[in-house]
């Protein structure tokens, strides 16, 4: 299984940008509010929080079980769409905590 830094830049190779976290059956506090949520790899796409930001939050802490996968375009609009509040949410609340 490839890391999670190699996937993140396979993705980037083939030009994607975003990825989303997926749901883990062993969920933690901190990466609870994370589980579904789509993170940005470089930032490009406006809206998303990073994966580096969601790193410095707390996701992907020592034996996580989360991972990320690639989501394709409509699906990101369509989760976009419907989550946006909690996307400018999230990600004050992680420039708060540095
Ligand atoms: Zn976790």
């Amino acid at each position: 299984m490839p890391s999670r830094q190699e996937y993140l830049d396979t993705c980037a190779e083939h030009g994607a940008d975003v990825v989303r976290v997926t749901v883990s059956g062993h969920c933690c506090e901190k990466c609870a509010e994370w589980e579904n949520r789509l993170l940005s790899i470089s930032g490009a796409t406006k809206g998303l929080p990073t994966v580096d930001e969601a790193t410095a939050a707390g996701l992907f802490h020592p034996n996580c079980t989360h991972s990320l996968t690639e989501v394709d375009d409509y699906t990101r609009e369509e989760v976009m769409r419907l989550d946006n509040l909690k996307f400018s949410d999230i990600v004050k609340e992680c420039c708060e905590k540095r």
